[in-house]
């Protein structure tokens, strides 16, 4: 599930761009005559944010980027503690993994949701294609992400993984699981299958194979992470000497335990969040603001000509991939 991320944004959250600075980034006005601006003004004592980011990338490589709901808001992902829309018409509270389990009303319900939120079509926003852009340049070695909307894969991001599982499939998880603990028969489909049986008329479809009850592939409230995807994503973070966790709360568990075991083995850890995390005293670099707005500067910045890492990209993509239609899911 995403981490609840407020989708307010405090104007002195917002970031310095090259073509809109903010306030306190600006800079006096050159009022010196025409003929002396050619000489450079003196050096600014406090780089922008997005500039401090850009060292901190600048001087690392084999970064895993560690990615939550911050990332996905600009995509108008709705979240959990967002008023109106469709949180006025569902309680995602009542979708714990044992609620689900054991009630077919509420497995109805969440069904019913799901189908309305695979109607609302999303899309990648510039925080995405900049984790898609610094994982192109090498300096990125691949992404963890909290986040179960599919949006990295959209952007073109070649090393992802979803430790929250994926909105836009669907699984077996067994008749009667129990210990927060799915015990499916191992039927995965993707989410359409789920859509055409809705839209058959049923209401609670039942496992094709084993008459179990299906879910989507997602870790719900109350649901373990599977064991075997948190393995591989810490797996790909200790492989890194750098963490970079962009819009991600740092408090939902185990998730948030990767960057900490991270930094406790050596890696340096970047925050970039609107809010605090627990573990900015822990960060080398700790940057307040929308990822879309800082990333993406960012990246740009510290990725001219010249400053490429000496290895070469490693996965650069030969063709475009296709963006699949875009899904917005809890
Ligand atoms: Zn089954």
């Amino acid at each position: 599930m995403p981490t609840p991320v407020p989708a307010d944004a405090s104007a002195d959250a917002r970031p310095a761009l090259p073509r809109a600075p903010a306030p306190a980034d600006a800079r006096p006005p050159d009022t010196r005559p025409a003929d002396a601006r050619t000489t450079p003004l003196p050096a600014d004592p406090t780089p922008a944010p997005h500039a401090r980011l850009a060292a901190w990338l600048r001087a690392h490589e084999r970064i895993v980027v560690f990615t939550g709901a911050g990332v996905s808001t600009a995509s108008g992902i709705p979240d959990f503690r967002s008023a109106g829309g469709i949180w006025d018409r569902y309680d995602p509270r009542r979708f714990t993994f044992s609620r689900y389990v054991g009630s077919h009303e509420v497995r109805a319900e969440a069904w019913r949701m799901r189908r309305e939120l695979w109607g609302q079509r999303t899309r990648p926003n510039a925080a995405h294609r900049a984790v898609t852009d610094l994982e192109r340049t090498g300096r990125a070695i691949g992404t963890v992400t909290q986040n179960i909307d599919g949006l990295h894969d959209d952007a073109g991001a070649r090393a992802v993984i979803e430790l929250h599982g994926s909105a836009r499939r669907v699984c077996c998880i067994g008749a009667r699981p129990r210990s927060g603990t799915p015990a499916g028969c191992g039927f995965l489909a993707p989410a359409d299958w789920a859509l055409a049986r809705l839209e058959a008329g049923e209401v609670d479809p039942r496992c094709p194979r084993c008459g179990g009850i299906v879910k989507s592939a997602t870790v719900s409230f109350g649901q373990n992470v599977d064991p075997a995807v948190l393995a591989r994503a810490r797996e790909r973070v200790l492989a890194g000497s750098a963490v970079l966790a962009l819009g991600s709360s740092l408090r939902v568990q185990p998730a948030a335990s990767l960057p900490v075991e991270a930094v406790e083995r050596g890696a340096s850890l970047a925050v970039v969040n609107r809010d605090e995390t627990p573990l900015d005293a822990r960060a080398d670099l700790v940057v307040r603001g929308a990822v879309e707005h800082l990333l993406p500067a960012a990246v740009a910045a510290a990725t001219t000509p010249g400053d490429q890492p000496s290895s070469p990209p490693h996965h650069m993509p030969t063709t475009q991939r296709t963006p699949e239609p875009g899904r917005a899911l809890p």
